[in-house]
């Protein structure tokens, strides 16, 4: 019995990987782990790349992803009223967020003047340093340009 035979034993004894007993309902909640895990990774790094805090649209997808295979887990082989809560409406804002984030991508964007942080045409502060945003002159004359029509 070497270190080998002692490493093998460890991952994979009893019909046991890594001491789990898999099966489908294992591998469903362990991708929810996996998803939620790679998330904050993929969150973290984001944020280092620009040295300051960026959620990209990885995250909401990860997240969304995440709760679901939690939910239908919890649902389906837990069946524990905690951990079916725990998941039951954390997907309303990752698809809210999901939502926002292609509205302010398909939209025309304003650039801050302060940060310069592209932010929504229609948000009125910066969503990065909070500065006030200019009005914006083109979306006014096409309004006006609408209602003359
Ligand atoms: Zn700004």
């Amino acid at each position: 019995m070497g270190l080998n035979a002692t490493m093998i034993d460890w991952l994979w004894s009893n019909n046991k990987f890594l001491g789990i007993e898999w099966h489908f309902w294992k591998v469903i909640g362990w991708l929810g782990n996996a998803a939620f895990f790679a998330r904050f990774m993929v969150q973290w790094f984001a944020s280092e790349k620009r040295k300051r805090v960026v959620v990209p649209v990885s995250f909401w997808w990860l997240s969304l992803c995440g709760s679901f295979c939690l939910l239908t887990y919890a649902l389906f082989y837990q069946k524990d009223s905690v951990f079916i809560f725990a998941y039951a409406f954390t997907w309303i804002p990752y698809i809210r967020n999901l939502m926002l984030q292609k509205r302010t991508a398909l939209g025309s964007q304003t650039q801050c003047a302060f940060c310069s942080e592209a932010s929504s045409a229609n948000a009125k502060f910066c969503w990065n340093c909070g500065s006030a945003l200019p009005a914006r002159a083109e979306g006014r004359s096409e309004l006006v340009g609408k209602e003359e029509a």
